[in-house]
């Protein structure tokens, strides 16, 4: 508890100037703190490990947070499945969704908790409170992929798989 606690500052310092992209600018850490939400509350996922993992999981790839950084301050096995569920910057976008296709299948079991966990909660966000300049179509293609991401992921959790296929129902209609 004293680890989830200091995981959630932690991220709550590092993603302080950051707004997620919906027409409220809502305050970036309710995401992180959504995912450990739906994991804890939706899945009764109860390993402290991936709920760390959870809350910490885009400081690496959205702030200036190292992988030494997170093993110092919350261990190796924390700290590896958030460097697991990093896409690589460097490489351009289309490239980069490409690759969470495909390594989806190939991450640790705590690593696919927390990428499912993602995708639940994005597809959530774009339902209810989207980016603002986003088209129906862009919806659409994000609902899709996120659809072939959680492909690589079943087998792990089937009632948060279940969760994820019932946020998928909301996917905007082709106008
Ligand atoms: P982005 O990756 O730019 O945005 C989606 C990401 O933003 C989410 O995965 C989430 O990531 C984060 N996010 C922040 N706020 C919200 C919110 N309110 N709701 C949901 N997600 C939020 O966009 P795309 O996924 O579309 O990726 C870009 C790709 O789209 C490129 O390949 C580009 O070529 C293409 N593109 C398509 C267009 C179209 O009209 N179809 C137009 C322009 C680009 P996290 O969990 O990390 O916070
Ligand atoms: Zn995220």
């Amino acid at each position: 508890m004293n680890m989830l606690i200091k995981a959630t500052a932690f991220a709550a310092y590092k993603h302080r100037n950051q707004r997620r992209k919906d027409a409220d600018s809502s305050p970036y850490i309710n995401h992180p703190i959504a995912l450990a939400d739906a994991l804890a509350n939706e899945g009764d996922v109860g390993d402290e490990v991936v709920l760390i993992a959870a809350i910490l999981h885009d400081t690496i790839e959205d702030t200036e947070t190292s992988l030494e950084e997170l093993v110092a301050q919350f261990g190796r096995e924390v700290a590896e499945i958030v460097a697991e569920v990093t896409d690589d910057k460097g490489l351009p976008k289309a490239e980069r969704k490409r690759l969470q296709v495909e390594h989806a299948v190939h991450i640790s079991g705590k690593a696919k908790l927390v990428k499912l966990a993602d995708k639940i909660c994005n597809l959530r966000d774009i339902a209810a409170s989207p980016p603002a300049d986003w088209s129906v179509e862009r919806k659409r293609e994000y609902f899709d992929w996120a659809k072939a991401v959680v492909a690589g992921l079943r087998g792990v959790h089937p009632a948060l798989e279940a969760i994820f296929d019932k946020a998928y129902e909301a996917k905007p209609s082709a106008v």
